[in-house]
């Protein structure tokens, strides 16, 4: 962009006259207060936050106060907020400051990063607010803004890096505080993920997007469609009711559990009949079973068979295998097996 100073103006003169009130922006931030408010702020709406910003302040009005309280303490008041990790790390990165900083909060965004729960966000938005530096804070807000200024093509998350580059060609080394307040502003109010309010946007006529729709910014990745498999699954009775089983290998998905031999779970599986465990005439049982597993979808069709002879492997009264740890997967396959049981009788 040619006038990045112009920009910068524009969008805060805009912000002088519609900024948030928010009781944790005050015209001398302290960094304890503006820490505590952006853990907060993280997987947490507003209107959320500020009770329990009110509260915590209230109990611990310094980061001497909380490093002296107990954890328990501190969950207690985090109760309902949710994403308890915030909490514990907040806790931690108090005792870690009053201990190595003597007290301090760090300035620097290095530091900053090395203390519990603050990563780059974080770090960067408590240099920027509460000490007035130079940062370059990206949220999804601010992603979304500097996608539609620019009509960024590359999807996310592989185009964060452009778009931050483009958010530091952009960005206040005069007010950087206020300046990315007001980005964060303009995201939650203007320049919002749907039905964006560009009429009345202060930074529009910087802005590539209105000749298209800007709800097509940020771009996102296709999500990845995950693989079907398909496997045979064998059961195997003998006279006297008992199944043959199987313990599925300690290492890999569902290591260690009990199940009935399958041939491989494979895209495209033929032949599937030459694994059967043991020979004889299997017959085909009405229907598949399905299941997802985080990477793939697994469909079984199953073969059944009945032994006179003895054979080896584990063979397991149908009544106890409750008694072993089958996955949901296998234990599918059992009540499917019992319904077609209950079907050959005409129970
Ligand atoms: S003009 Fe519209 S799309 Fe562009 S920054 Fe403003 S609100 Fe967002």
């Amino acid at each position: 962009m040619q006038n990045s100073i112009q920009f910068q103006e524009d969008l805060l003169k805009w912000y002088q006259t519609h900024k948030r009130t928010l009781p944790w922006r005050v015209d001398n931030p302290n960094p304890y207060a503006t820490w505590v408010s952006e853990i907060m702020l993280q997987q947490t709406t507003v209107p959320t936050v500020i009770p329990y910003f009110q509260r915590f302040l209230g109990q611990w009005p310094r980061i001497q106060d909380l490093e002296k309280a107990s954890l328990d303490d501190v969950l207690h008041l985090w109760q309902g907020l949710g994403y308890y990790s915030r909490a514990r790390n907040l806790h931690q990165c108090a005792k870690k400051i009053v201990t190595d900083f003597g007290g301090v909060f760090p300035s620097d965004e290095k530091a900053l990063k090395t203390l519990p729960g603050i990563g780059d966000y974080t770090a960067a938005a408590i240099r920027s607010i509460a000490f007035n530096k130079a940062s370059v804070v990206m949220d999804g807000n601010i992603e979304r803004i500097m996608a539609r200024l620019f009509v960024v093509k590359e999807p996310l998350p592989s185009a964060k890096s452009i778009l931050k580059s483009y958010a530091q060609s952009l960005s206040s080394q005069i007010y950087p505080g206020d300046y990315a307040q007001a980005l964060m502003d303009l995201g939650s109010s203007i320049c919002t993920p749907n039905n964006p309010s560009c009429s009345i946007c202060p930074i529009q006529k910087y802005c590539k997007a209105t000749e298209e729709n800007p709800e097509d910014y940020p771009k996102k990745q296709m999500k990845k469609k995950i693989p079907r498999k398909h496997a045979t699954l064998f059961w195997a009775e003998d006279l006297n009711g008992r199944v043959l089983i199987e313990k599925r290998p300690a290492k890999g998905l569902l290591g260690g559990l009990m199940g009935f031999p399958t041939s491989p779970w494979e895209e495209v599986s033929d032949d599937a009949l030459k694994f059967a465990p043991i020979e004889g005439k299997w017959m085909p049982v009405d229907g598949t079973i399905t299941h997802t597993f985080t990477h793939f979808h697994l469909t079984f069709s199953i073969v059944r068979t009945v032994v006179e002879h003895k054979t080896e492997g584990v063979w397991v009264k149908k009544e106890d295998l409750v008694h072993y740890a089958f996955p949901t997967l296998m234990q599918k396959v059992i009540q499917r097996m019992e319904e077609e049981r209950r079907a050959a009788i005409g129970a």
